[in-house]
């Protein structure tokens, strides 16, 4: 296809924040694309937006629009076309003038209007076979609500059904609300930054609480519901201390070293049987990452990796899942390059939305089409069943 216009607008995200849309126009169909953005922000991450989001927008609208018309898209690779052009405007290391959520949102815009087939269709390589399965936030807390120190409290079905997973995800959530509102005095129905409830129980408490749902009902369906955590280190680590508020009833606040944060995690791990967890550690410390490797567990790198292949290709056999979040690193074939290091080194590749939205369905094209075991959507929320009902059409078809 040829490009003939590009338009870019500001439109809202899910925190009350801005996000910029990709409009592409070509000779085929006319696509748009916007990307999530965080809260709880890597320090690898490129700038998500340039301080003034109207410089981008213009650029776009006014420049970028005339410079890329009659450029030819026909596949996936051809996007270095679009990465050369648009990162020719924007020397800087970490995205400041252009902003990685601008340059995936176009690449997706342009992926989409190559072809009137659907995105996941355009990425695969051969016949689509399997669907990825759910990873849902059931409760919150950290930097995305308050509450407990953990950022995420997740669950994982052991099913490969992908409605199955997703209907579990949500039998939970309603079961760990009657379970709060049993046992938090302050529970007032409240929910956070990505949907998961809002509670005022400290770290164990909560773990606890969404245990016991995961597992009552994991026996209706006699389906294994294992729980998750995302512990966001990084947002914990004060440079020298591990620094929780809510640690335990009776012992709230608390300090950990690194060692004793390791030993720490280990310990939850083994006495929840946990299934998952992600950024147990700060940015950092590839070490102790590796230590906890050891356990059955996915010890998965998020903020640690920040989608880029340099990163992850320093984590080899220390952890045994990576997130990958396309406006992490700004660029739709390094998000690519990842997922190929991952499988070849026996990585599960977890595409995952971000704290601020949009209504925008893309990643869950991009965990069909590019093959991730296991997506990281959220499980209410209008712009996180954006991509869940979207799962559920695509699973019709495949
Ligand atoms: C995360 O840390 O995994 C996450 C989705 O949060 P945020 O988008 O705020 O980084
Ligand atoms: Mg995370």
């Amino acid at each position: 296809m040829k490009i003939k216009e590009v338009r870019a607008r500001r439109i809202f995200n899910s925190n009350g924040g801005d996000a910029i849309e990709v409009e592409v126009e070509s000779d085929v169909r006319t696509a748009k694309a916007s990307i999530g953005a965080g809260t709880s922000v890597g320090k690898y991450e490129v700038n998500a937006y340039p301080e003034n989001i109207n410089s981008i927008i213009n650029l776009v609208n006014n420049v970028f629009s005339k410079e890329l018309r009659n450029l030819q898209i026909e596949k996936f690779g051809d996007l270095k076309k679009v990465e050369d052009y648009v990162n020719g405007h924007d020397t800087s290391e970490n995205m400041n003038k252009i902003g990685g959520n601008v340059l995936v949102a176009l690449e997706l815009a342009i992926l989409k209007a190559c072809s009137n087939e659907p995105l996941y269709k355009i990425l695969a390589k051969k016949k689509i076979k399997k669907m990825p399965i759910p990873l849902g936030n059931c409760l919150g807390g950290g930097k995305h609500s308050g509450g407990p120190d953990f950022q995420e409290y997740l669950i994982l079905a052991e099913t490969k059904k992908f409605d199955v997973a997703a209907e579990i995800n949500r039998e939970v959530f309603n079961a760990v609300k009657g379970e709060l509102k049993k046992r938090d005095r302050n529970f007032i129905g409240g929910r956070g930054m990505e949907g998961g409830w809002n509670c005022s129980l400290n770290n164990l408490d909560a773990l606890n609480v969404v245990r016991k749902a995961a597992d009552k009902v994991g026996r209706e369906y006699k389906i294994d519901v294992r729980v998750g955590l995302d512990v966001a280190g990084g947002s914990l680590w004060n440079g020298r201390k591990y620094e929780y508020k809510n640690f335990s009833r009776g012992n709230p606040k608390k300090n950990l070293n690194s060692e004793e944060q390791l030993e720490f995690i280990r310990k939850t791990i083994r006495s929840n049987n946990l299934i998952y967890v992600e950024d147990p550690f700060h940015d950092n410390d590839f070490d102790s990452f590796k230590e906890l490797n050891k356990e059955a567990c996915y010890i998965c790198g998020d903020d640690l990796i920040a989608t880029n292949p340099i990163r992850l290709n320093e984590a080899l056999k220390k952890i045994s899942a990576v997130i990958v979040k396309p406006n992490q690193i700004g660029s739709l074939l390094k998000v690519k390059e990842v997922i190929n290091i991952a499988k070849d080194n026996k990585i599960v590749p977890i595409i995952s939305h971000r704290s601020g939205e949009t209504e925008d369905n893309s990643i869950a094209h991009l965990a069909v089409g590019w093959e991730c075991p296991i997506i990281k959507t959220g499980i209410v929320g209008g712009e996180r069943i954006a991509k869940l009902n979207e799962l559920l059409r695509i699973s019709e078809e495949i």
